[in-house]
């Protein structure tokens, strides 16, 4: 069997039911209303069981007519003997597509073997192990690993604040040392198996408990929230004098005795200064032309999406003007009343990573589900932001892409492209192999709405190539 079925293999460990067979159906194209039944059937035991014994009873090798009944019984018992070879294999009924049967552990060789000399000095190249629908998480801690200045802040963040007495463990902990473990390793490549990380993972938030598919941007939003979090903990613990940002004086007056103080600035951790941006939204009232600003912070952006557009266009649609007005009108303090008024988004500050979620799952009213959008939405490798309020346009570079693969939201499975010293790599769980620029292209999207290419570009992670002297 492929690499699913030995991850789910060892996901079951010693619970592997004695005797149980579980093997996916591979898709003929859009078989999977057949494959879902069959697989239903078959693991309804007493109709196994009876089809089987019919069968052995009724076999007839020699002129028996082929029907439904003795096709449907013959798959029956080449399940049953699990005659792998014979059997086509399954992936993509759970969404997953077949990279073909390479083992991991040729992978990452061939890969070093590939880069030959130019493999980047120190730098490593570590497939990442799957503990049963764990590529959400494998994917997205690639592009974080190759996020280089986030990379080396966590790294340095850790050898200084290691203390392995009495460290308390928490995500933050438990990812830098992965991270560690890689960037320690004598061998270049290999894999690794993020154990401690996934297990803190699920026990800190029970969305990721079970072996259900879940959602890399999620998780990615949960992680960053995560990590902000335990840094500003840290902080608060470790002195409660004012934060290191400039302190904002707060005007004492009669009416107000207590803000005598500083007000709290928000803290900025190393987290932020990766991440973060702010955006800002404007509100111009269209009786008075009072133009109200409200700021608001991100560490990513959810894009909505169309067919045959462009991250740049959605960027656009995202900074569009929209109007306010009939049921959804705008107080304005000026008019002190509802008015008309035309809002737009803007970014006030680009963050040095700017993160980019492609909103690929729509929740369609008809289906009353969740759908898959498949929209072919083209990412540069160069992307120019010029919706900004800063005066130059921001510059930004691709370096890390998770891909969703598959047809539907709540299966499938998640890969990663990485860009790392200007070779593009592809990592898929336990597998890292080398592939061509042009071959990003290809994670696009289908420009019909059905169509084989299931692998789609999902979580973009751009980085800023102007001089991060700002911030
Ligand atoms: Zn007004």
């Amino acid at each position: 069997m492929g690499a699913s079925g030995s991850k789910l293999e060892k996901a079951l460990g010693d619970q592997f039911p004695e005797g149980e067979r579980y093997f996916g159906l591979e898709n003929f194209g859009n078989t999977c209303y057949c494959n879902s039944v069959l697989q239903a059937l078959y693991f309804c035991v007493p109709f196994r069981e009876q089809l089987l014994e019919y069968y052995a009873n009724n076999k007839n090798p020699g002129d028996a007519e082929e029907n439904l009944l003795t096709c449907l019984a013959d798959l029956f018992t080449q399940l049953e003997k699990a005659l792998g070879d014979q059997f086509p294999e399954g992936e993509r009924y759970f969404g997953l597509e077949n990279f073909g049967n390479t083992c991991y552990c040729n992978s990452v060789l061939q890969l070093e073997k590939a880069l030959g000399d130019q493999f980047p000095e120190g730098e490593r190249y570590f497939g990442l192990e799957n503990f049963g629908n764990t590529c959400y998480c494998n994917s997205v801690l690639q592009a974080l690993y190759f996020c280089v200045p986030f990379r080396e802040q966590l790294l340095e963040y850790y050898a200084n604040n290691k203390n392995p007495g009495d460290a308390e463990e928490n995500l933050l902990t438990c990812l830098a040392d992965l991270f560690t473990q890689i960037s320690s390793q004598k061998k270049k490549t290999g894999v690794i198996a993020p154990k401690r990380f996934v297990q803190r993972l699920k026990k800190q938030n029970e969305l990721f408990r079970g072996y259900m598919h879940q959602d890399a941007h999620e998780f990615l939003n949960f992680l960053l929230n995560e990590l902000v979090d335990i840094l500003e903990k840290e902080s608060h613990a470790a002195k409660s004098i004012p934060e290191t940002s400039p302190p904002e004086k707060i005007a004492n007056g009669p009416n107000n005795p207590q803000a005598n103080g500083v007000k709290k600035a928000p803290l900025v951790t190393w987290v932020h200064k990766n991440f973060q941006g702010i955006l800002t939204n404007e509100t111009r009232c269209l009786r008075c032309e009072t133009v109200t600003a409200r700021d608001e912070t991100f560490l990513d952006l959810s894009l909505d999406i169309e067919q045959n557009s462009s991250v740049t266009s959605c960027l656009k649609n995202f900074s569009s003007t929209e109007t306010l007005n009939a049921e959804d009108k705008f107080f304005c303090d000026k008019c002190c009343s509802l008015q008309e008024a035309q809002k737009r988004m803007k970014i006030k500050k680009p963050p040095q990573v700017l993160v980019i979620h492609l909103k690929r799952f729509k929740y369609v009213e008809q289906l009353g589900r969740n759908k898959k959008l498949s929209y072919r939405v083209v990412f540069p490798l160069e992307l120019k932001l010029s919706n900004t309020m800063e005066d130059a346009d921001s510059e930004y570079s691709l370096f890390a892409v998770v891909v969703h693969i598959g047809t539907g939201p709540n299966h499938g499975h998640y890969v990663s492209l990485v860009k790392s010293h200007d070779h593009w790599l592809f990592f898929d769980d336990e597998n890292v192999e080398m592939i061509d620029e042009s071959a990003v292209q290809t994670f696009f999207g289908s420009a019909q709405e059905y169509s084989s290419n299931t692998d789609h570009g999902y979580i973009l992670f751009y980085e800023s190539i102007a001089a991060n002297d700002s911030s």
